[in-house]
């Protein structure tokens, strides 16, 4: 196999020291258990498939696939190892030596054919204001949810202006093809031709951070940290749990800005018994929704029982892939938990 994109990661191939302190929060390997399965592991395979030592082959594949990009392991390795990144390069490398994933394929032409996830036509909220805020596929979708959190920067004293978006083009990138995301990117830019603005998607937002670097993304919870306590709004009195989506409390270092925003609304915080920077993965996250489905939701299971076990009836998070994967999850369970988007909250408070 031509390893063109590992090789561009040779030297952090071989830093790598083997020390497995990478083995302890992997949802993927608590819950599978083999070697492989850890970010250690699916190093080693990385670096077999860069040295020549080992063949591609599906076994291979599907391990290096079967990642959520949680960076649970960056967070926690010791020679800061940046394996989400190599396991791009691997997974580019299996693509381009011919590796199909049929469930990847369907994904990714659906976003050809319309210009989302969903491959149904979505229609913008077209808004004419002075801010370009770009909403994300998953947002598009949730039109009702969506007008409610552009009322929030309208309250906020944010002219939202929204255009006929396209997706970031995050897919084409995580399940490893490079060169139709070079071509995406052109039309994500064609589409939404704005250097500066608000991104209300967690994934788009880090996605785009780094894989566009000359765009300035701000996160919408940036502006409502901001601005909130400038505006008047009730305090709502409630109980809940928050999930620290992974790329927000380890992608982009943001703890304490949804816990500032609860409070500020009047929101008691029950925490789940890992947070923050700790928190565990919900599973939806690297392509493992559509790569391995029952796994993603075992994982996503795992956080519904513990906020359950904690006491509380609702949980809140602020990445619409994590409310999706938890709130499909916890309706098929008991139904007992109801999962929302702090934007949800803080859309209440300012009623
Ligand atoms: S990014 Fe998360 S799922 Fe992937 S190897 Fe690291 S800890 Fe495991
Ligand atoms: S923590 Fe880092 S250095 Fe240690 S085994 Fe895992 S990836 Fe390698």
């Amino acid at each position: 196999m031509d390893a063109k994109e590992l090789k561009k990661w040779e030297a952090e191939l071989n830093i790598c020291i083997r020390c497995a302190y990478c083995f302890e929060g992997c949802p993927v390997y608590k819950e599978l258990g083999w070697e492989s399965d850890g970010a250690r592991g699916k190093i080693v395979l990385s670096y077999g498939l860069f040295s020549g030592e080992l063949e591609s082959s599906e076994y291979i594949a599907d391990k290096i696939f079967e990642c959520t990009y949680c960076r649970d392991c960056v967070e926690r390795c010791s020679a800061n190892v940046s394996v989400p990144d190599i396991l791009t390069a691997a997974r580019t490398d299996l693509v381009n030596d011919g590796y199909k994933n049929e469930a990847h394929l369907e994904l990714l032409d659906k976003i050809k054919d319309t210009g989302n996830i969903f491959g149904k036509e979505l229609k913008s909220p077209v808004r004419n204001g002075e801010v370009p805020v770009l909403l994300g596929c998953r947002l598009l979708e949730r039109t009702e949810d969506t007008k409610r959190y552009l009322e929030i920067l309208e309250k906020l004293g944010i002219k939202p202006k929204v255009v006929d978006e396209t997706c970031c083009g995050m897919p084409f990138g995580v399940l490893g093809y490079k060169d139709d995301l070079a071509t995406h990117k052109e039309e994500f830019r064609r589409r939404f031709p704005y250097k500066k603005f608000i991104c209300m998607c967690t994934t788009c937002v880090f996605f785009i951070r780094k894989n566009y670097p000359d765009l300035e993304a701000i996160y919408v919870i940036e502006e409502v940290v901001k601005r909130l306590p400038e505006v008047e709004h009730k305090k709502l009195g409630t109980k809940v749990t928050y999930h620290d989506p992974c790329n927000v409390a380890r992608g982009m270092d943001m703890v304490d800005e949804p816990r500032s925003i609860l409070k500020e609304i009047g929101v008691e915080l029950v925490e789940l018994p890992t947070s923050g920077k700790q928190a565990e993965c919900c599973g939806g996250g690297g392509g493992l929704l559509v790569t391995n489905n029952p796994l993603a939701e075992k994982l996503a299971e795992k956080r519904v029982n513990q906020a359950l076990e904690i006491g509380v009836d609702t949980l809140v998070t602020l990445c619409p892939t994590c409310e999706f994967n938890i709130g499909n999850v916890a309706s098929k369970n008991s139904g007992k938990l109801k999962v929302k988007n702090l934007l949800d909250l803080v859309w209440e408070s300012l009623k």
